[in-house]
């Protein structure tokens, strides 16, 4: 099967394709344009062309896009779980649930949509005010830059472009080169919608060409990235005083204190650290418990892991499936070898075929080891014991990531006192900091990004307010 970049509401050949490979079988699965310079040109020029147009729809019609494309995204559902399971190797019930989540995700634009508004501003309040009247609007950006990362093709993609179109910008979208199938499936249905043409662009290529090209192009207003904090740095030093949002990695981290249930914890802990082979963002990647309960929570967790079953993710039962390539699974093997070497003890799992990694339980791991301080993106989980909630907190925060935190605790006062401390964008109680749904304020502190997700606050990055004063005297 062979795909066409979409530009300006049309499918267009490109003059060069590269072969897209399922990470778990290696077989082909589609052919892909590779887009150079000039179509990434065209793609923008698109994209600023109808600028205006997307500007001067209401929000009524906003919300009716968003609207229609939530019910063809519905009555295609399958079909979107099947392409992201191929080329993502996501096993096909949590395929089907990031569907479900991405419908949900533009549903809550089509609602946002309508309550986009400015705010009264009380000018005389201030000496100098008196006679004058105030408001402010909120106008969209114009040409919005969104790339995104392979982990959530469907999902992150709409968490960008369902926003941006609801306050009425144009879109040029760089899917990640390794799950373009997800974004050409959306902008397929985007034109059913009935998005004017341009409204949304996508182009696909390396993250160097074609990224590159839009983040540093005039006619580009905003960027919103998803992705490593490698990029994700290296963008904001190109993107002059471009708008920029920034969702970055982590080595997401939970306290459990003494007198949970260990039970319940160790399931969720199991499924925070091996959803989508820990390829999530506020994958659980660090375990502090206390010293009390340290030895029953690792059995429970080690026990837990053991029932995974590892396979093609397109089948019913499979809970593990491959990495997004052989590279990320050495990658991550090498990092627990190193781990192992410094005195760690591995659990569970610690073994790779192909581009399976076992999911891997460790123990007595250095901080500074690459598994404990680095963000790993693969199934592993670092279990290790504290004296107190206080030194957990501690080395939580002595990373250099601050995405989401958990702590389970049964007392409240170690609970508000984690909330005060904790050096991160969301803390969780008694839960992992493995949880997101998407009309919640999404965004890290440090190395973890810039700005905030979730559709309402989105928006708010994604438009300009501007000031309306009147003189009444
Ligand atoms: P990545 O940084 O390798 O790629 C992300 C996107 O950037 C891709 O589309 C890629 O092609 C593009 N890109 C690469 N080089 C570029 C360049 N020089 N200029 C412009 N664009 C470029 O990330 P990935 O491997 O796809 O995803 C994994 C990372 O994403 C992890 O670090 C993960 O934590 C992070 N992530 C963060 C969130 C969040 O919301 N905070 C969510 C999901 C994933």
């Amino acid at each position: 099967m062979r795909k066409d970049m979409y530009i300006n509401g049309k499918w267009r050949q490109a003059r060069s394709y590269t072969e897209l490979r399922s990470p778990y079988s290696g077989e082909i699965i589609a052919e892909i344009p590779v887009a150079d310079e000039q179509e990434v040109e065209e793609a923008i020029e698109a994209a600023y062309q109808c600028r205006k147009k997307m500007e001067h729809l209401t929000a009524f019609e906003r919300s009716e896009i968003l609207s229609n494309l939530v019910t063809l995204l519905t009555k295609r559902k399958e079909e979107g779980a099947r392409i992201i399971a191929s080329e993502a190797a996501k096993p096909i019930k949590y395929a089907r649930d990031e569907m479900n989540r991405t419908i949900e995700t533009y549903q809550f634009a089509a609602e946002e949509a309508k309550r986009l508004s400015g705010e009264m501003v009380p000018l005389e309040a201030a000496a100098g005010g008196r006679g004058k009247i105030g408001y402010t609007l909120r106008e969209p950006v114009g040409v919005i830059g969104a790339i995104t990362p392979f982990n959530f093709p469907m999902n992150l993609v709409a968490h960008k472009v369902g926003p941006a179109i609801a306050c009425g910008n144009a879109v040029v979208l760089k899917p990640a080169s390794q799950t373009p199938l997800s974004a050409y499936f959306l902008a397929e249905l985007f034109e059913e919608a009935g998005l004017p043409a341009g409204g949304i662009n996508v182009v696909t290529g390396s993250g160097r060409i074609v990224g590159d090209k839009i983040v540093t192009s005039d006619k580009v207003d905003m960027i919103t990235f998803t992705g490593s904090p490698e990029v994700g740095k290296s963008i904001q030093k190109k993107a002059g005083l471009k708008k920029i949002t920034l969702e970055l990695g982590s080595n997401a981290g939970v306290i459990i204190d003494k007198h949970t249930d260990i039970k319940a914890a160790a399931a969720r802990c199991v499924f925070g650290a091996f959803y989508n082979q820990g390829q999530v963002c506020i994958s659980l990647q660090r375990v502090y418990a206390h010293k009390d309960i340290y030895e029953e929570l690792l059995k429970a967790v080690a026990a837990e892991t053991e029932k995974l079953v590892i396979g093609d993710p397109q089948e019913e039962d499979t809970d593990i499936s491959a990495l997004i390539s052989l590279t990320e699974a050495e990658r991550s093997l090498s990092w627990i070898e190193e781990a192992a070497a410094m005195g760690a003890e591995i659990v569970s799992g610690g073994k790779t075929a192909n581009a399976v990694l076992e999911p891997t339980v460790l123990t007595k791991v250095e901080e500074t080891a690459r598994v404990s301080c680095q963000e790993a993106f693969a199934p592993l989980v670092v279990i290790n014991p504290v004296a107190s909630v206080e030194a957990g907190i501690e080395a939580i925060n002595a990373s250099s990531y601050g995405l989401q935190a958990g702590i389970y605790t049964t007392d409240i006062q170690t609970a508000f006192q984690a909330v005060r401390s904790l050096e991160v964008g969301g803390v969780i109680i008694n839960d992992i900091p493995t949880f997101r749904v998407d009309n919640m304020p999404y965004g890290g502190v440090k190395d973890s990004g810039v700005g905030k997700e979730g559709i309402k606050y989105s928006m708010q990055e994604m438009t300009e307010e501007k000031l309306v004063v009147w003189n009444v005297k």
